[in-house]
């Protein structure tokens, strides 16, 4: 997705629309739309969570925020407000430009997202800003590191 005019700091961008599910729900479609993804060679999951028991399913043509990719460098973040997802522009963004926003996906299965995004804040992973660094410091002690005198 692209800025069609100059966006200034602070400025409401789009909503995330969709139907609210269960977390349940979501991991349920979740799970059936990469399975039929695998098959097909296309789609995508577009579940955004809410809350801790609840997420938005933005699979539907009317939600072009569906379409926001994911980067580790980003220029707009997601605001929740009551059952609602807002994104914002984070800082001024120019008309043209891609508009980006961290996916942030949980640490623990950080393997099933790898990222290409080319920043250089990328560590090879969506993970959040938060979780970078634990991340670099778990891929450090994957490689062998055997100490010079030992
Ligand atoms: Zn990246």
């Amino acid at each position: 997705m692209f800025a069609a005019q100059d966006i200034t700091k602070g400025e409401f961008i789009i909503e995330y629309l969709g139907e609210i599910v269960s977390r349940g729900e979501a991991n349920a479609r979740g799970i059936a739309c990469e399975a039929r993804a695998k098959e097909s060679g296309g789609g995508a999951v577009f579940i955004f969570e809410l809350d801790a028991e609840r997420c938005i399913d933005g699979n539907f043509p009317y939600n072009d925020a569906r379409f926001i990719n994911h980067a580790c460098r980003t220029n707009c973040e997601a605001v929740r407000e009551g059952d609602r997802i807002l994104f914002y522009a984070a800082r001024d963004i120019s008309a043209g430009e891609e508009i980006l926003y961290n996916y942030a996906y949980p640490l623990e299965n950080f393997l099933d997202h790898p990222c290409n995004c080319g920043f250089p804040e990328c560590v090879g992973y969506i993970v959040s800003e938060l979780d970078r660094k634990k991340l670099r410091r778990l891929l450090r002690g994957r490689k062998p590191n055997r100490p010079k005198n030992g």
